[in-house]
């Protein structure tokens, strides 16, 4: 039988904490001592699976409970709680947004989860104007916040290429797409926070307000606060858009052709690249959803045994003003130098391109392909070494890209905020290189993560500088290598704002005082 609130009183022993007072809750009382707390949402103590569960699907560490806090103060009332009962309590605390971390950063073990989808659309509220911006829960799934700002003709400008992830996830981390060369990050996209420290405290903050916390927060690996609430500039939505391939078989070409796009005054609306290595019937496989230029050539074309380079952009355009993008669009293709049978093009709706990575998501799911291990790696490169990189990994490290897509394209350091916790190469060019594979089976899981030591082992040898996108370490001295300079201020500011550690513990980055002793 579980002990009763009351005997959970009698055991609270009071320990003096840099002047705070706190309770000493024993391990198997955590529960009950849970239970007892006033709430507007609920805990659960059953079936911890899914809690314990990522898209990433290669770690499972169930907590003991779950919150499904039915507003912000129920957030308050759970860390608080926690805090109080010091460092003593190896209870630590995880913000879960959609689950959609790799290696269980959005997990909590033997702690509390909290479902940040629980406090959804209640809380988002459009204000349309001269400065449109959308108030929106931490838990809401950004194709929530686009299908309700697109009843207003507003839209979001920084976007992610999935939209079933949680602005608290992705500010979390940095929220990156096609769209980040011209508008930055998502997390250079934010107006206000309200943010649940790690002592409990809510506090609102932005560039001006509380802007320690701010800057923290934005790509902070959840380390400072619970993100209940953020204000999200908007955009006239445009209604259509140019979806367009070309494919290269010369990477200099391929990469100067994207950073010059990117820093051309009149450019496309979105830049994006991917790299395809030792693929059957490539362009085949693009005529399902995309027109070719030239279909007589196109079907001619063979990739198989290649290494190819495929820029995709976006063209926004009003359908009233189709001529125009038109020839907009063949003065910027007219001086790329890509393959001229690979061009391919379609025309859809803006939630339509937004939204394209789910309709691939229904479609695995479908052949039950979507629930399967995820070893992913993100990683950042200087605009200096991404040849030598693609030298070695395109090709030689890996002989084929048929485990899942490799995307590879430029982005400009100015649009990011380096006021943010987010870490980034010091060259004013850096390429995001995403290796986004499946693996199914323990053999291919270790295949691909051997692929990716390999990738890292090649990068560290050869001084490339990488840094990890979405960042998975587990020693202490890599996360300070990985913050380099900025690690003593991440560690002041977790100090400041979660003094015991309590938070997103599933980032590996910090540990709690007593979670640490043998
Ligand atoms: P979770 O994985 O649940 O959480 C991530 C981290 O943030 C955890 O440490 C968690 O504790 C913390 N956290 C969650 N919510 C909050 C909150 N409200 N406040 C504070 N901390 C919080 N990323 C890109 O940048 N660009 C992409 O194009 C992109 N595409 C993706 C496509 C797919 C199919 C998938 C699976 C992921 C993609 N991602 C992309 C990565 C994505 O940004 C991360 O998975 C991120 O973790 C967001 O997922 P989530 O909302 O499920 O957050």
């Amino acid at each position: 039988m579980r002990p009763s609130f009351s005997h959970y009183l009698k055991l609270l022993i009071f320990v003096a904490l840099g002047g705070v007072t706190t309770t000493h809750v024993p391990q198997q009382d955590v529960p009950s001592s849970l239970e007892a707390l006033p709430l507007d949402g609920h805990f659960s103590f059953q079936d911890m699976s899914a809690a314990a569960r990522d898209f990433g699907n290669l770690s499972s560490f169930p907590p003991v409970a779950v919150l499904h806090p039915g507003s912000v103060a129920d957030i308050v009332t759970t860390i608080r709680h926690v805090f109080l009962m010091g460092e003593h309590s190896t209870l630590t605390v995880a913000a879960r947004g959609h689950g959609h971390s790799l290696y269980g950063q959005s997990q909590a073990a033997g702690g509390i989860v909290i479902s940040m989808e629980s406090l959804q659309s209640n809380r988002m509220r459009v204000h349309p104007g001269a400065s449109p911006y959308v108030d929106a829960s931490g838990g809401e799934l950004w194709i929530n916040v686009l299908q309700e700002t697109l009843k207003y003709g507003l839209a979001p400008k920084s976007w992610t290429d999935y939209l079933h992830l949680t602005v608290g996830g992705t500010l979390s981390n940095a929220g990156v797409s096609g769209q980040t060369f011209r508008h930055g990050p998502q997390i250079s996209n934010v107006n206000e926070l309200e943010i649940v420290t790690g002592r409990g405290d809510v506090i609102t903050c932005s560039p001006e307000l509380n802007s320690d916390l701010f800057h923290a927060a934005l790509g902070g690996l959840g380390q400072f606060g619970i993100i209940t609430r953020a204000r999200i500039p908007l955009e006239p939505a445009p209604k259509m858009v140019r979806w367009i391939r070309v494919l290269y078989s010369d990477f200099t070409s391929f990469t100067a052709d994207q950073e010059m796009l990117i820093v051309a005054e009149k450019t496309f609306d979105y830049i994006e690249g991917f790299v395809i290595i030792n693929r059957t019937g490539i362009l085949n496989n693009w005529r399902s959803s995309f027109n070719p230029q030239d279909p007589m050539r196109a079907s001619q074309f063979e990739s198989d045994g290649k290494v190819l380079f495929c820029l995709e952009m976006t063209k926004n355009f009003s359908p009233d003003e189709a001529d125009m993008m038109e020839q907009e669009v063949n003065t910027l293709l007219s001086q790329l130098r890509y393959m001229p049978p690979s061009l391919f093009h379609t025309d859809v709706t803006y939630i339509e391109f937004l939204d394209r990575v789910h309709s691939s998501e229904m479609k695995l799911r479908a052949k039950g392909m979507w629930e399967i291990p995820h070893p992913w790696l993100n990683i950042i490169i200087p605009r200096s070494m991404i040849h030598i990189f693609a030298q070695e990994v395109f090709g030689k490290i890996l002989k084929d890209s048929n485990s899942g897509p490799i995307l590879l394209y430029p982005v400009n350091k100015s649009r990011w905020d380096n006021r943010t916790s987010v870490v980034i190469p010091d060259e004013e060019v850096f390429y995001l290189v995403a290796f986004l594979s499946s693996a199914l089976g323990p053999h291919n899981i270790e295949h691909t993560l051997n692929l990716n030591n390999r990738i890292l082992e090649f990068s560290d040898k050869a001084g490339i500088g990488v840094k990890q996108y979405l960042p998975n370490y587990t020693t202490e001295q890599e996360w300070q290598s990985h913050f380099g300079a900025r690690w003593d201020i991440f560690q002041q500011r977790k100090k400041a704002y979660d003094p015991l550690a309590i938070l997103a513990p599933g980032q590996g980055i910090f540990q709690k005082a007593s979670a640490s002793l043998p």
